[in-house]
C-alpha cells in the first residue's frame, strides 16, 4: 500500500514484505526473495528468529519500560556482555546508530572542554557516513545528505578517508578527537590498508586526541569478528554500535575505554527509551544467538566463499573496477553509475543495493547458505554480464 500521509523522505521500490525466514523474505503476493541486504546490515541472525521473538514476547508480557530513573537489570547485562566482547569499558545505550554517534559527539566536546580547548572539534572523513540528525550529518561526507540543511553543526574537519599522512598533517590545537568508521559502509565498502588504524591509534594517543570508530554497520561479527578494530590490534577509546545489535528491535549503544571511561556522569546525558527492558533484552538475545552458533567465522567463511566466487566469476567481465570484501560486507564496484541493478535483481527475487553510485554491496545475513551464496553469485554476475 502506498500513500501520500508518509513525507516523501525514500524513494521507496515497489515490493512489500509480509513474511521473513533466515535470508530469506516474502512480498504480499507470496513471492520469495534472497535478502542479500538484511534490512542495511541489521539482520544479521536472520529474519524473524524464533529465540529473538520469544524474548521479546515474553519481556513485552513481563515488563516493556520503566525508565531510566531506575534500575534496569537487562541494560546493566547487556552492557557486561558488550564489555566483555570488545574489552570496552562503559556503555551507554542509545535508540539509534545516528543517536550513538550523537553520544560520542558530545563527549569528545566533554572531553575537550574539561582540557580547555577553545573550540572542540573532531576530524571526520571524506564519503564518511554516521546519520542523519543534525550534528551526525555534520560529521557525514556527503554533500546531498548534507543539502539544504545550513547552518550545519561547527566543530568539525574533515580530511581523505583511508589517508593517516593526512590526520598526521593536521595542526589545530582545537581537535580532541577522530571519528573514523573502520571500514566504509555507504561510503562504497571501502576498506583502508591494514596500518591505517594502528596509525591513528598511534596519532590519537602522541596527541591526547580520542579514537572514535563507527562500528554500525562494520560491527557484531560482519566482518569476521566480533568487532571490526579486532582485525588491526588496536582499540578505540570510543567505539558506536547500532544496527545489527537488536536484529530489528530499535537499539544503539556507545561504548568507552582508556581515557574516554567515567567522562559523563548524572545528568551529562540521557534518553527516554535508551535501553529499555524490551530492547536490552532482545540484543542480549540476538548476542547469545551469534555466539552460540558461531557468526564471526560463519561470516568469514561464507565471505570468502562469496569473494573468490566473485572474483572467478566477473574476471572477464568488461566494466568491473574492483571486487572487495571483508567477512559478509562486500563491493564490487562498477566503471560507471549502476543503481538500475537493484530493480533488476528484484525482479529476479534477490535483494541487493547499490551505493556511491557505482558500488553493488553486499550485506546478507550472517546465517546465510553455501546455496543461498551461489544464487547471489550468479544472479548478480548475470546482471553484471549484462549491465552494458
Ligand atoms: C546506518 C549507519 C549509521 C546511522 O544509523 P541510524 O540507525 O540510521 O541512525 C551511522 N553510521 C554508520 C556507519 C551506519 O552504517
Amino acid at each position: 500500500m502506498t500513500t501520500n500521509a508518509l513525507m516523501p523522505t525514500y524513494a521507496r521500490l515497489p515490493v512489500t514484505f509480509v513474511k521473513g525466514e533466515g535470508a530469506i523474505l516474502w512480498d504480499n503476493e507470496g513471492k520469495s526473495y534472497l535478502d542479500a541486504l538484511a534490512g542495511i546490515a541489521v539482520c544479521n541472525i536472520g529474519h524473524a528468529r524464533r529465540e529473538v521473538a520469544e524474548a521479546i514476547c515474553e519481556q513485552a508480557h513481563t515488563l516493556v519500560h520503566t525508565s531510566n530513573l531506575y534500575n534496569i537489570p537487562n541494560q546493566a547485562a547487556l552492557g557486561e556482555k558488550l564489555c566483555a566482547l570488545s574489552g570496552m569499558e562503559q556503555v551507554f545505550i542509545a535508540n539509534s546508530g545516528a543517536e550513538a554517534n550523537e553520544a560520542a559527539i558530545k563527549l569528545a566536546r566533554f572531553y575537550g572542554n574539561q582540557k580547555g580547548v577553545a573550540l572542540p572539534t573532531i576530524v571526520v572523513m571524506s564519503n564518511a557516513f554516521h546519520g542523519r540528525t543534525l550534528a551526525t550529518v555534520t560529521a557525514t561526507g556527503n554533500p546531498k545528505a548534507q543539502a539544504g540543511f545550513a547552518p550545519l553543526v561547527q566543530g568539525f574537519i574533515r580530511v581523505e578517508y583511508g589517508n593517516a599522512d593526512a590526520v598526521a598533517a593536521l595542526d589545530d590545537p582545537n581537535i580532541v578527537a577522530v571519528l573514523v568508521e573502520p571500514i566504509q559502509g555507504e561510503g562504497g565498502i571501502r576498506i583502508p590498508d591494514a596500518d591505517y588504524l594502528p596509525r591513528l591509534r598511534a596519532l590519537c594517543d602522541e596527541r591526547g586526541w580520542l579514537l572514535m570508530l563507527d562500528e554500525i554497520q562494520a560491527g557484531l561479527c560482519r566482518t569476521g569478528k566480533w568487532f571490526a578494530f579486532q582485525h588491526s590490534g588496536i582499540k578505540p577509546d570510543v567505539m558506536t554500535l547500532a544496527k545489527a545489535l537488536g536484529n530489528g528491535m530499535p537499539i544503539g549503544a556507545c561504548l568507552v575505554a582508556g581515557k574516554a571511561t567515567g567522562l559523563f556522569g548524572p545528568g551529562n546525558h540521557g534518553s527516554t527509551f535508551g535501553g529499555n527492558p524490551l530492547a536490552c533484552r532482545a540484543a542480549l538475545t540476538v548476542l547469545e544467538v551469534m555466539e552460540r552458533e558461531q557468526l564471526a567465522e560463519r561470516a568469514v567463511e561464507m565471505g570468502d566463499y562469496l569473494l573468490a566466487g566473485f572474483k572467478t566469476s566477473l574476471a572477464e567481465v568488461k566494466g568491473v573496477k574492483a571486487i572487495r570484501g571483508k567477512g559478509l560486507m562486500l563491493g564490487i564496484e562498477l566503471e560507471r553509475e549502476c543503481g538500475e541493478l537493484v530493480k533488476q535483481a528484484l525482479a529476479q527475487g534477490l535483494l541487493i543495493n547499490v551505493t556511491a553510485g557505482n558500488v553493488i554491496r553486499l550485506l546478507p545475513p550472517l546465517v546465510l547458505s553455501k546455496a543461498q551464496a551461489d544464487q547471489i553469485i550468479t544472479t548478480v554476475t548475470g546482471l553484471v554480464t549484462a549491465f552494458k
